[in-house]
């Protein structure tokens, strides 16, 4: 890990695959619990944090086809693709539409991998058996929600699950071929420094494959839009997130995949904080405060 700051997702894949692989957001058209039985995440908008593709008409498949057709035109030599299905909570139905549903990635040859977004109490043996009958032809990512391991950031985001529900759905996940893929997000309000190395410490001692980092942000149409012109909620500054990181990445097992540093917002829907815009700005950032500090992913693990 000495001669790089950390272990990323594109680098992963090429040791896999040999070559780039691409992603495809997909929106299967499902729902989400706590949507339907509250008012849903307080950071998520109506979309349930994806695309939208689906209730503006267009079939799981269609989303692949514009995907693929997209990154070729934009991109040169792109062979390998994965189906990422990332809109509300998709392991949210019943094992019959869900077989349907990620079936369709076995009309596209190129298609390497499913990576599934999800919501710790939305597994169980009977979705998790069938995501694992695909494990034979691809590579299978199941992207877990924690965001929080502090049961009062859980209930302020109106999360609607418990740390113990994560843990349960770890236990069943790791009986399955899959990458565990954990999404943690950082500026609650109480957040700091040592919040990011105890998380660190926390997901080093489980199970887990990889991790995804957001960055709480206000977009419109979210509930905690209204806090924060309440003045309720104050976001996070730029400093003390990219300090977050930083800390994250060098408490963190070294063998764990970094798959995103921070999140962005839909183009126009970003209200706060306007810095999360420049993510370029802030992947440099994050990388030349390790390179500053002499740190490495896992260097700080045993401090
Ligand atoms: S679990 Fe996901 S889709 Fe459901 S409300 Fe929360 S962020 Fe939105």
């Amino acid at each position: 890990m000495k001669n790089r700051l950390f272990r990323d997702l594109n680098g992963y894949l090429k040791e896999i695959f040999g070559q780039k692989v691409y992603k495809i957001t997909i929106d299967a058209g499902l729902s989400c619990p706590n949507r339907e039985n509250g008012s849903g995440c307080i950071y998520c908008n109506d979309r349930g944090s994806g695309t939208g593709l689906f209730r503006e008409g267009l079939s799981v498949k269609e989303q692949i086809e514009r995907g693929i057709e997209g990154l070729k035109r934009r991109y040169n030599n792109v062979n390998a693709f994965i189906a990422y299905f990332q809109s509300y909570t998709n392991t949210y139905a019943d094992v019959k539409s869900l077989e349907k549903i990620w079936s369709n990635v076995r009309d596209f040859r190129e298609i390497v991998a499913l990576s599934v977004g999800t919501r710790p109490d939305c597994v169980n043996k009977e979705n998790l058996s069938l995501l694992n009958s695909f494990s034979g032809d691809y590579k299978i990512f199941l992207e877990l929600g924690l965001q929080s391991t502090d049961e009062k950031n859980l209930n302020w985001i109106k999360r609607g699950h418990s740390l113990e529900d994560f843990e349960k759905a770890l236990d069943i996940a790791t009986n399955f071929n899959f990458d565990i893929v954990v999404h943690i997000i950082f500026g609650f309000p109480n957040d700091n420094v040592q919040s990011a190395v105890e998380m660190a410490r926390y997901l080093s001692k489980r199970p887990v494959n990889g991790v995804k980092i957001h960055l709480l942000y206000v977009s419109k149409n979210a509930p905690l839009k209204k806090l924060y012109e309440e003045g309720l909620y104050t976001p996070i500054t730029r400093e003390l997130y990219t300090d977050m990181v930083v800390s994250f990445i060098s408490h963190l097992r070294s063998d764990i995949v970094i798959h995103r540093l921070t999140g962005d917002a839909h183009k126009g829907e970003l209200i706060a904080p306007l810095w999360s815009a420049d993510k370029t700005g802030i992947l440099t950032e994050i990388r030349n405060k390790l390179v500053e500090k002499g740190l490495f992913q896992g260097k700080e693990i045993n401090i």
